[in-house]
């Protein structure tokens, strides 16, 4: 947590430290764009990568040591795409969790209201699910996500108390919204690639390929092969002796404050 801060402490350092040796030797012009360009690279890596904790700790697999996984499902929820999705995962007796978007549900309570009756789980993710989230002041982001809870909240009397930031992306302020919520940020260690696959068996490998102890999954109820893949997913993950977890019990913690 808060890497980015020994991140940054570390490249004023050096920027002055080679300032000061500029003052002695003569430091050729090319190492100051070189340091900045290795500080935006590091910075990139961090925003685009859930899994490198930078900003934000964010809980992205379970126990390495325990045969289980678990599958969520981002974006939903959808009248075409989820209640299929809800049908799949009912017929295989899998409990997963939905990250929801707080537009998406007005029109679908009562998709959200089903996802609960069949003992699923919900998370924030967000209510505008806007491409420039990240770009939003720290203010606009807290009301995004506040209204987002609440309407759940509205809606099925709970409290969410699991985020996943839209496409994963972190920063200083999404991270500042998730402390001050008091948020767990819950990532995925398999990326499974479904809004943009060709196909269903690539959809497939990639939840399947490298499955180890602990992974979340993630996956998308509008992608296009996702609920033709989510049949043989289950499958695969049984055949390879693991057990479909819901996050929460995978990771040990509350998805409800
Ligand atoms: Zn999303």
């Amino acid at each position: 947590m808060l890497k980015y801060i020994y991140n940054r402490i570390f490249f004023v350092a050096l920027t002055i430290l080679v300032l000061l040796m500029d003052v002695y030797y003569e430091v050729p012009i090319w190492v100051y764009p070189i340091i900045y360009l290795a500080y935006i690279s590091i910075s990139f890596y961090g925003s685009y990568f859930i899994q490198s904790d930078f900003y934000v700790k964010a809980h992205w697999h379970g126990d390495r040591n325990k045969k289980a996984v678990a599958l969520t499902f981002d974006d939903g929820p959808s009248k075409q795409h989820t209640d299929k999705v809800l049908e799949i995962l009912h017929r295989e007796k899998v409990k997963a969790c939905f990250f929801v978007i707080g537009k998406n549900i007005q029109g679908n309570e009562e998709l959200l209201m089903k996802m609960l009756e069949e003992e699923h789980i919900v998370g924030n993710h967000s209510y505008e699910h806007n491409f420039w989230f990240s770009m939003k002041s720290k203010e606009s982001m807290i009301a995004d996500t506040t209204r987002c809870n609440q309407l759940v909240f509205d809606i099925i009397g709970k409290q969410m108390n699991f985020f996943r930031p839209p496409y994963g992306v972190t920063n200083p302020w999404i991270g500042k919204v998730v402390r001050n919520a008091k948020f767990l940020c819950i990532g995925w260690s398999i990326r499974t690639y479904d809004t943009t696959a060709k196909s269903k068996d690539a959809v497939v490998r990639k939840a399947l390929n490298g499955l180890n102890n602990g992974d979340i999954i993630l996956l998308h109820d509008w992608a296009p092969f996702t609920i033709d893949a989510l049949p043989e997913i289950i499958q695969g993950i049984r055949n390879r002796g693991f057990e479909i977890l819901r996050v929460d019990e995978l990771l040990n913690q509350q998805a409800y404050v």
